[in-house]
């Protein structure tokens, strides 16, 4: 890992994080923990892990991180008032509860509306071999947690992976959001093209400086 290596910002008020964290670690970027707004500065991705969305979200307005949040996401990239560089069109990826975290009900980062613990108690758990748009190489594994699905989407809204035809992995633009779990395994595909993303944004934004 070298200084001029990806730093990737990982929300840690509460959930899974310290998973991300590793495979991020493994796949040669540095990492930073996000708690509060100052630990965005300066980050080339964001990663919102899954745990209780309900928590998190209060952990986020707590500190005063939503809108810091929202702004660094926002896919034009322009600057706003007082700013002096482009905050914008940082890419993001959001598993589980961090995919309802992005929804138009929480953040409002993502034009859709996530359903909670959408596959019931029956099947609060399981896993499933998804052909995701964009992973070449085979299935990948899911693993699913009282996993949301996303119940509506907008047009910009692109769907990479379903389930019994729910939604469980969507992009726009630089955003990622997934229902599952990839971190717990040894798979980490969706963490490459999450930082296939990131290269691309960190590439464009050295040109400009
Ligand atoms: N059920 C959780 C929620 O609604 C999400 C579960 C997870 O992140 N594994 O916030």
């Amino acid at each position: 890992m070298t200084d001029d290596a990806p730093l990737i910002g990982v929300l840690a008020i509460q959930g899974g994080f310290e998973a991300h964290e590793r495979v991020l670690r493994s796949l040669g970027v540095r990492v930073r923990e996000v708690r509060i707004p100052a630990d965005l500065d300066g980050i080339d991705g964001l990663v919102l892990p899954g745990g209780e969305s309900t928590a998190i979200m209060l952990g986020i307005e707590r500190e005063g991180l939503a809108e810091p949040l929202r702004r660094l996401a926002r896919r034009d990239g322009q600057r706003s008032a007082g700013e002096s560089a482009p905050v914008g069109g940082v890419p993001v990826l959001g598993s589980c509860a961090g995919l309802i975290l992005l929804d138009r009900d929480h953040l409002g980062i993502v034009d859709m509306l996530a359903k909670r613990n959408a596959f019931g108690r029956q099947v609060a758990s399981f896993e499933a071999d998804l052909e995701i748009e964009g992973v070449g190489g085979g299935p990948l594994r899911g693993v699913f947690i009282r996993a949301p699905w996303v119940a509506e989407h907008g047009p910009d809204v692109e769907v990479l992976a379903s389930v019994d035809g729910h939604p469980v992995a969507v992009r726009q633009g630089r955003v990622l959001a997934v229902a599952f779990h990839t971190e717990l395994g040894h798979d980490h595909r969706l963490h490459q093209l999450f930082l296939t993303d990131v290269g691309a944004a960190h590439r464009g934004s050295r040109a400009r400086d």
